[in-house]
């Protein structure tokens, strides 16, 4: 359990901040999950380039370029006990007397570790999973992974309290995206998704089913949706870098389709496998 904070190796335990960081006071800071299989980054260059807006979008310089992050991330990919693993790294202001503006002369606080990453279990892959909608009532900069996740906490728990797996946010008649998720709607063989802007996080995993639905031949629409289109979906897909490509296969306890996962979740599925592979080969 070996984890990066400030310039050291250490044992998780161990790893302490103040508590006067503006992470813990303010959730002043910025993440990121990079996917890992087989001790071998998926599509960090992606990651780093949305790390670098998140972090601007804060005013917040990036400590590091790449091949900096990469080094720092080796150590903690080769002690790490599981081969396929999910590199979290977090960015605060770091800390500084409380007080809303920006203190002066602060060094950031930089932690990052090794979580262990488990693909979708088989019976989920056959079943898919049960989501609930809730409005998003999140802020206007969604597009920023910033640590100050409250809002997706609660309206995940809504979903958990009702034994489902996602909540799916629709602000003011539209699809927006899950607490912790991209979201796919696709209506007569057309694959849509909401569109990158400030109401969702561009999702890298997002941009791997776009491309890998492209080189399939498969239509795809990067337009708003409609919580009617949404309801009325043939298939609805979640896709993030912990949970790959998971169908949605009941929705606020209605079936969506014919309640199985659908033929276009089974291609991107397959090709999904198939492009991770190749990854992991090198
Ligand atoms: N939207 C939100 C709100 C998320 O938390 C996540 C997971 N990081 C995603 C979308 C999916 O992003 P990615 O595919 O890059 O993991």
């Amino acid at each position: 359990d070996l984890v990066y904070l400030n310039g050291d190796y250490l044992p998780l335990a161990e790893a302490k901040i103040p508590v006067l960081d503006r992470g813990f006071i303010f959730g002043d800071g910025v993440y990121e999950v990079i996917p890992v299989y087989d001790r071998r980054p998926f599509r960090m260059a992606d990651h780093l380039d949305r790390l670098r807006r998140s972090l601007a979008g804060i005013r917040l310089a990036d400590p590091y370029g790449d091949a900096e992050w990469q080094a720092l991330f080796a150590p903690l990919i080769e002690a790490a006990d599981w081969p396929d693993q999910g590199i979290y790294i977090q960015v605060t202001r770091g800390p500084a007397p409380r007080d809303h503006a920006f203190p002066k002369d602060v060094r950031p606080t930089v932690f990052i570790m090794a979580m262990q990453l488990s693909a979708p279990p088989p019976e989920v892959v056959e079943h898919g999973v049960a989501a609930i909608t809730a409005e998003d009532n999140r802020w206007l900069r969604c597009d920023l992974k910033a640590v100050s996740l409250l809002a997706n906490v609660l309206l995940r728990q809504l979903s958990v309290d009702r034994g489902c797996a996602e909540t799916v946010l629709i602000r003011s008649g539209h699809l927006t995206e899950g607490s912790a998720s991209s979201i796919f709607v696709v209506r007569d063989g057309v694959i849509m998704a909401p569109p990158h802007d400030n109401l969702v996080l561009p999702g890298i995993t997002y941009d791997v089913v776009v491309e890998l639905a492209g080189q399939a031949g498969l239509p795809v629409a990067l337009r708003p949706v409609t919580e009617a289109e949404l309801r009325g979906a043939d298939e609805i897909w979640l896709t993030s870098s912990t949970k790959e490509i998971t169908a949605v296969t009941r929705l606020d306890g209605q079936p969506v389709g014919d309640g199985r996962p659908g033929p276009l979740f089974r291609r991107l599925h397959a090709a999904y496998q198939v492009y991770k592979h190749q990854v992991m080969r090198g």
